[in-house]
């Protein structure tokens, strides 16, 4: 007798790959799943069983929004017993998000959440639709190995969600993951790097958080930022959190006037966390004067998280704690894979 037939649940927002476009309007938009399953025969033929939810309006995913991760969320969490697994199609644009922001919501997770899309239609004949969906549900479907993360597949890799940065808006590997090795990889075998997944230490069963902040601001520094600017960023009253995005090993300017009025903000309660403008590598608050200082006013290392991560983190940790010391512990803390020990 052959191995159970595993059931995955197909989710599908929208996104390139399943878009279309005509002579009559010569620019990409999105189209229902009916595209994806018309271009696509072949699925019916692997060994899991499929069921489909699609967005009524699918989108492209510049249009994403923290409530629509919350909608996912809620998706997932509803049919979660009754399935094995999860596909979700996006839109790349904004997948690193949606992926970084449901390893958060998603407590306890022990089934794979598998997030793809593509750089070109399904309904082109280069397409790398096809490679990207194949591989995600035969990975979500793997007859022996259930991932208990929420990751990216694309272009053969299958990467960790909230270490996955898009990086090329042209490439078919268009997702990289600088600061964490992939957790799997598809050739002629799919092989699988358990050692690079998440260890369930937690027993606890699956949840999720049914609310995000988004009361923050990302800034992203360069050399000749006005002061006015940073002032009204920085005093605006409705705020909670900062993420700023600096140099190197997380550098900043250490002008007298720009040092007081972030210090002045953290001892009122504002959360400041620090993440790299490189790719790769990470923050080092300690390392030099510049960055002491940002370290001796309060501002929290974000190590190695991508700004992905950095800006959905702070989102669901604003969402569940409103003291300061358990927002600053938990965003010390690696949650869910995210970032490096110091
Ligand atoms: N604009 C598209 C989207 O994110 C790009 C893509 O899917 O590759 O929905």
């Amino acid at each position: 007798m052959g191995a159970m037939r595993k059931k995955i649940l197909v989710i599908y927002t929208g996104g390139t790959i399943g878009m279309v476009q005509t002579e009559k309007e010569p620019y990409l938009r999105p189209a229902s799943y009916k595209n994806i399953r018309e271009f696509l025969p072949e699925i019916e033929r692997l060994p899991c069983d499929l069921d489909l939810k699609t967005f009524s309006s699918p989108i492209d995913s510049s249009n994403m929004l923290p409530e629509i991760w919350l909608t996912l969320a809620e998706l997932i969490y509803t049919n979660y017993e009754a399935f094995d697994g999860f596909v979700i199609l996006h839109g790349t644009d904004t997948m690193a998000y949606t992926a970084s922001a449901l390893s958060f919501l998603l407590e306890g997770l022990t089934k794979p959440v598998i997030l793809t899309g593509a750089q070109l239609p399904i309904d082109m004949i280069r397409t790398d639709a096809r490679e990207n969906l194949i591989t995600a549900l035969e990975f979500a479907s793997h007859p022996e190995y259930a991932l208990p993360e929420v990751a990216i597949c694309f272009d053969s890799k299958i990467l960790r969600g909230n270490r996955a940065s898009k990086y090329s808006s042209e490439k078919f590997q268009a997702f990289f993951s600088p600061n964490y090795p992939p957790l799997a990889e598809a050739g002629v075998h799919l092989e699988l790097y358990t050692e690079n997944w998440l260890k369930l230490h937690n027993k606890a069963p699956f949840s999720i958080q049914r609310n995000l902040d988004d009361n923050i601001i990302l800034i992203k520094f360069y050399p000749g930022i006005q002061r006015q600017v940073l002032e009204v960023l920085l005093t605006m009253p409705n705020i909670k959190g900062y993420v700023l995005e600096t140099y190197g090993t997380g550098n900043l300017p250490d002008f007298p006037w720009f040092i007081s009025i972030l210090k002045e903000q953290i001892e009122s309660g504002k959360i400041v966390l620090n993440v790299t403008q490189c790719p790769a590598g990470k923050v080092i608050q300690e390392k030099y004067k510049n960055g002491k200082k940002l370290l001796e006013i309060g501002v929290i290392s974000g190590r190695d998280l991508t700004t992905e991560a950095a800006i959905t983190k702070m989102m669901y940790v604003l969402g569940k704690e409103t003291e300061p010391h358990k927002i600053i512990s938990l965003l010390n803390t690696n949650l869910r894979g995210e970032m490096s020990d110091a």
